[in-house]
């Protein structure tokens, strides 16, 4: 549950003191709360024996350090209230923080705990003085989790503007802002060549997400690669595919780009994370298709290329409803069941999404004539009455 924002009657200075907190600790002593004044505070609820807490950790260091260094005005201070077992792992756990503790007093914390409803760890409260009141806003451990560095200055105001501006990039905004960054225009591939990102405007685009050590992945990649040469040898439309990797680490990466014809997002970019945290990415592997003006189209496009592959192009729903339909009336001209002089027992009429036949040799895709007693396919087109 995300803590929603409300008011305290007093400032920051006073609720702390309210709690019985008289001192604050720094790494060179103590230090009177009213150190604090004309600081953005917030309080960081965590212990050294929660697995989430010590992940998050990593993040919050970066934020903070980035912060008073690129925008010192900011003037960002977070107070840790430990929720260790004992002193001496409250001393262990401080140490790896470069800003302030309250002194690790039970009594205190209990205090602080009951004050600001903190109720899971690890908790980021922002308090914001307006007028002499502390707004304490909503936790912003997820939204530091999601947006990094970006998530400063926390709150609901900041949530919903860095949700629109996601929701914006999903409705199709400058494609050079949703694959690219600052520093990079271009994507990579595995002849170590790069694109410049213009070059895919106006093109039907899927953003793959897989990684190597994901078995489906794996699988899927073949399929897709079927799917994107059968697109590039024909005149049907350009799909370009962008592959953003979910792998562990750099070398699973390589060998993840190493199988693929298609383009990448350099592993070391920021804008893998960002892109699926924006295409809220639960799975993989996933198939994003974004249309000609850089909007998203389908979320599913796995399914459509397992289901109808290059004949599901440009991936729309109304393509899927089209090709369903084109199946169907192919489906409806054929007999439910055939004898083939070729073969001595029934065949029945059946869907597969790859076959080989064994008349041709050939592989074939939806209808087949198939035996249920042996392992024999038959295309329908090569299918000879008795
Ligand atoms: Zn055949
Ligand atoms: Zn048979």
């Amino acid at each position: 549950m995300e803590q929603k924002q409300y008011w305290l009657p007093h400032d920051v200075w006073a609720s702390l003191e309210l709690a019985g907190v008289e001192y604050l600790l720094s790494h060179d002593g103590n230090m009177p709360v009213s150190c604090i004044k004309d600081k953005f505070i917030c309080l960081l609820f965590s212990a050294k024996w929660c697995k989430p807490c010590n992940c998050f950790m990593g993040k919050l260091l970066d934020l903070y350090k980035t912060v008073n260094s690129t925008s010192p005005a900011c003037n960002l201070e977070i107070l840790f209230v430990s929720l260790d077992h004992n002193e001496s792992s409250f001393l262990d756990h401080f140490k790896e923080m470069p800003w302030l503790a309250v002194p690790f007093d039970q009594k205190i914390i209990r205090k602080l705990r009951f004050t600001f409803h903190v109720e899971q760890i690890p908790s980021l409260i922002p308090l914001v003085l307006v007028d002499g009141n502390v707004l304490v806003e909503e936790d912003a451990v997820r939204l530091v989790e999601s947006y990094g560095v970006d998530a400063f200055p926390f709150g609901m105001k900041r949530r919903k503007e860095l949700e629109a501006t996601d929701e914006t990039k999903r409705q199709g905004g400058k494609l050079e802002e949703l694959i690219g960054c600052k520093d990079r225009n271009y994507l990579i591939s595995n002849d170590d060549s790069k694109l410049p990102i213009p070059d895919l405007v106006g093109k039907t685009i899927g953003l793959y997400f897989g990684a190597h050590w994901c078995p489906p992945s794996r699988a899927f990649t073949k399929l897709l690669i079927e799917t994107y040469n059968e697109l590039e040898n024909s005149e049907i439309g350009s799909f370009k595919i962008v592959f953003i990797s979910m792998d562990r680490d750099e070398n699973e990466f390589m060998a993840s780009l190493k199988e693929m014809p298609w383009l990448a997002i350099p592993y070391s970019d920021k804008s893998r994370h960002d892109l699926s945290r924006i295409f809220n990415i639960k799975w993989i592997p996933s198939l994003i298709i974004l249309g000609a003006n850089g909007e998203m189209i389908s979320r599913d496009g796995r399914t459509m290329i397992a289901r109808y592959g290059s004949l599901a192009f440009p991936f729309t729903e109304k393509r899927s409803k089209e090709v369903e339909r084109m199946l169907e009336e192919d489906g409806e001209r054929l007999a439910r069941l055939v004898s083939d002089p070729r073969h001595e027992h029934l065949l029945k009429l059946d869907m597969a999404r790859n076959y080989v036949c064994d008349v041709c040799q050939c592989t074939g895709r939806f209808w087949v004539f198939s035996c249920s007693q042996c392992d024999f396919d038959l295309h329908p087109s090569c299918h000879r009455e008795r």
